[in-house]
């Protein structure tokens, strides 16, 4: 009796249609990358159908999705590594990113396939990827006169900080993006889904939603559900065992939390070793029949431990959620000091998955 990730499509699909009316006048890349956040790739690129196009991290996925049958426009935003890759993206017909001169060199060199439709990735405040906005021209002339580069090459930039309205970075992103944006007149790609929901000025052209489609809110302190989402994974268990304990007695690995008074304690079928984060610390909420409980002491591979006081009716075997449906996602994460993003890429694989909503 091990957890399951219950991964309901319609709620992906509805995600994206919520995205699609936030930024109505920009089209769309459906990001999938790090097998879609967790979700699982092809089965989250086929529920996306209704996106423009979608969007990997790495030239592999690309090949993968390519070769599952998957036609739909496919940017790599990454693009490639090296002149392998290269071919790969051009055999493929993949969209490509153009971070730093080394691909361009490659470009000139040329490749097999069809010119690429290439995105010239601006480094506007980020500081991980892209050609600082002094190299942009450069870049661009030499881009837009390469053989392997196919004609009306687009910019795009990655925000750092887009999740905190009150951060200056945003703004000081967009002033210096809008300057090149100006100059070159062509398609452009901002926002990812902090900038969907919380910047209008930045959804341009492309939006590029990730985290919002699986429906867990970029915004500090928010929710999916404040933004209109709803959770695509919920991952849930069982009640393996119910033990009283006096007052005194301490619970689990390295003793962190002793029961204050005569008490039941659950014993919850999941662990790290499921992808649960092993930090999450006392009082961290878990849902038993749809009650919220605190974890309390650590978290073991298999198995995780939860103050039963305020659910005297509670029965071994009884259903658990760790989080999706009625427990989001950010309200496990911030506690246990990470983001939704990773609880969803740390599933592990034996975790059954079950689809629904197809
Ligand atoms: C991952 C990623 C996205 C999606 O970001 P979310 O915060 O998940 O919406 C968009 N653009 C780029 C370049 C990315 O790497």
């Amino acid at each position: 009796m091990g957890p399951s990730a219950r991964i309901d499509l319609s709620a992906l699909r509805h995600n994206l249609r919520r995205a699609r009316e936030l930024a109505a006048g920009s089209r769309t890349y459906a990001v999938i990358k790090a097998n879609a956040y967790g979700h699982g790739l092809l089965r989250a690129a086929a529920a996306l159908d209704e996106s423009d196009a979608l969007a990997v991290a790495r030239v592999e996925e690309a090949v993968a999705l390519r070769e599952a049958g998957i036609e739909a426009p496919l940017l790599v935003l990454e693009g490639f590594a090296d002149r392998e890759e290269m071919q790969f993206a051009a055999h493929h017909s993949l969209e490509v990113a153009i971070q730093q001169p080394e691909q361009i060199r490659l470009l000139q060199q040329g490749h097999s396939g069809s010119p690429l439709v290439c995105w010239l990735k601006v480094d506007s405040g980020m500081h991980r990827l892209g050609f600082q906005p002094e190299a942009v021209e450069g870049a661009w002339q030499q881009l837009s006169a390469c053989d392997a580069v196919a004609p009306g090459v687009r910019l795009m930039t990655h925000f750092s900080s887009a999740d905190d309205p009150s951060d200056p970075c945003t703004r000081e992103q967009l002033a210096r993006f809008g300057a090149l944006r100006a100059r070159y007149g062509v398609d452009c790609s901002i926002a990812n889904s902090a900038g969907i929901i919380g910047w209008p000025d930045s959804h341009s052209e492309w939006v590029r939603p990730g985290i919002m489609l699986y429906g867990a809110s970029p915004m500090l302190g928010r929710t999916g559900e404040q933004e209109g989402l709803r959770p695509v994974m919920t991952l849930g268990t069982r009640l393996l065992a119910i033990n009283h304990f006096r007052k005194g007695s301490p619970i689990g690995y390295g003793a962190t939390w002793v029961c204050p008074e005569d008490m039941r304690v659950g014993v919850v079928a999941a662990g790290y070793g499921d992808g649960y984060p092993r930090h999450a610390p006392n009082g961290t909420p878990v849902l038993v029949n749809g009650s919220r409980v605190p974890l309390v002491g650590r978290v073991s591979m298999d198995m995780l431990t939860v103050d039963l006081r305020s659910q005297p009716e509670a029965q071994v075997g009884d259903p658990v959620i760790l989080w999706g449906e009625g427990l989001p996602a950010e309200q496990v994460a911030e506690p246990a000091g990470t983001i939704a993003y990773e609880l969803f890429c740390c599933v592990t694989r034996r975790v059954r998955v079950e689809t629904v909503g197809e």
